[in-house]
């Protein structure tokens, strides 16, 4: 079996910097924080150039150099493919602002960018022995560790809050995992994880809690500074729930810069959350380094529905490290941006994906995001997946064909 070059060197708590060993299975940190895979970039940077990619397939493991897998056979494959940068030049226009991207996430295996996250997490738990995993989840991440799974012949048991898009629910238990449903938030299923894990022997891959999902969504960074002939937009606007993909972002522009493949500059990071559950807005605003858990959380945006995050300081570091900002919407703002983008560009976002853009809309008003910035926004998952208003008439085949009212009809 191939080996890939990897260049993990140890892990390390992101709280108070203590190292652990690479090639281990491990959870938090002692501190109970997020652990972060470091590397030897010296010896990475002299083992690729950014020529070498152009003759990989498009997909984010042509990153292997930049992952911590160290075996091919364990990498699970179900077709990663480089997401695209769709312009919104006519959103653009009304808003006469600069050049909008939306990265369009929902082209990932399972519909989200939870593949991202999950294929590496499971590929370093195949990697590591793991025969059973367990998770929280509020949907995506569920489906995505249930697919990747049930490929990888890991047993799977996900819990959902119990007001959960359906079809997430669904996808979950029909890709094989055990699928629960609790009457309680995402952090309560946490708890159940948690506190199983010695009765069920499982390994707890909620958010941050295992460190392998960071250097999935890592391939968020890497990706979007290669599509942009590595460079940086000027503003990412990110909709932020447990904020694995932000601090992932962050993680790969450092290492980018380490390498030398891209400069100093560093987008604005904007976390963006909906004002049904806030806590890392309320936290910037506030001027803390941890958030406080948020109580009674409610949007129609479920990704981002996330009361409390174990990487609240790291979300919270890189949007002021960036001098970004965190931001809320209301859900009436996303569900007005989500019908617009739909009718104007024919992009079809997720909730969250249009909480991104209604943030854009509402900044770009409050003069926090300039009208000559360049702004990446992500679209997280397929629209597919969320319900939408009923908007069709009707026709009754029993009567004369009607073409005055078909022709009237909007
Ligand atoms: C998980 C998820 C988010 C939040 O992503 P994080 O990186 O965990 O903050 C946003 N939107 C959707 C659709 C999600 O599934």
């Amino acid at each position: 079996m191939e080996e890939y070059p990897t260049f993990v060197t140890h892990l390390e708590c992101s709280y108070t910097g203590k190292t652990y060993p690479a090639d281990q299975l491990h959870g938090l940190s002692e501190a109970g924080k997020p652990l972060l895979v470091r590397y030897d970039l010296e010896a990475l940077g002299k083992s690729i150039n950014k020529e070498d990619l152009n003759s990989r397939l498009p997909e984010f493991w042509r990153y292997r150099e930049f992952l911590p897998v160290r075996k091919s056979e364990n990498v699970v494959r179900l077709g990663e493919l480089m997401t695209p940068l769709l312009p919104a030049s006519k959103m653009q226009q009304q808003l006469g602002c600069g050049e909008i991207l939306i990265k369009d996430e929902g082209r990932l295996p399972t519909g989200s960018f939870k593949a991202r996250g999950l294929a590496l997490a499971v590929a370093m738990a195949k990697e590591l022995g793991v025969k059973r995993m367990a998770m929280p989840t509020n949907g995506n991440a569920g489906a995505a560790l249930a697919a990747y799974c049930s490929r990888a012949d890991i047993e799977t048991f996900v819990f959902c809050p119990e007001d959960t898009p359906r079809v997430n629910v669904e996808e979950i238990a029909f890709q094989g995992a055990r699928t629960f449903l609790a009457n309680g938030y995402i952090n309560d299923c946490g708890r159940i994880v948690g506190e199983g894990k010695e009765t069920m022997g499982w390994f707890d891959t909620s958010t941050l809690k295992e460190p392998y999902r960071i250097e999935g969504k890592k391939t968020m960074g890497l990706e979007l500074a290669e599509q942009l002939g590595w460079q940086v937009p000027d503003v990412i606007l990110y909709p932020t729930g447990g904020g694995t993909g932000l601090i992932g972002m962050w993680k790969a522009f450092a290492e980018l810069e380490a390498i030398g493949w891209i400069g100093s500059k560093r987008p604005r990071m904007v976390a963006v959350q909906a004002e049904g559950c806030a806590p890392i807005v309320k936290a910037f605003d506030e001027g803390t380094r941890h958030a406080e858990p948020w109580q009674n959380a409610h949007t129609i945006a479920a990704g981002i529905r996330v009361p409390a995050a174990v990487g609240d300081f790291l979300i919270l570091d890189a949007v002021r490290e960036s001098k970004g900002f965190a931001v809320a919407v209301s859900d009436e703002a996303i569900n007005r941006a989500h019908q617009d983008c739909a009718r104007t560009e024919g992009i079809l976002l997720c909730p969250e994906g249009a909480a991104a853009l209604a943030a854009l809309r509402q900044e770009l008003e409050s003069g926090r995001i300039g009208k000559d910035e360049n702004v990446v926004l992500f679209n997280c998952a397929t629209g597919l997946k969320y319900p939408m208003p009923s908007r069709h008439h009707k026709i009754d085949l029993k009567q004369p064909i009607d073409y005055d009212f078909i022709k009237s009809a909007r």
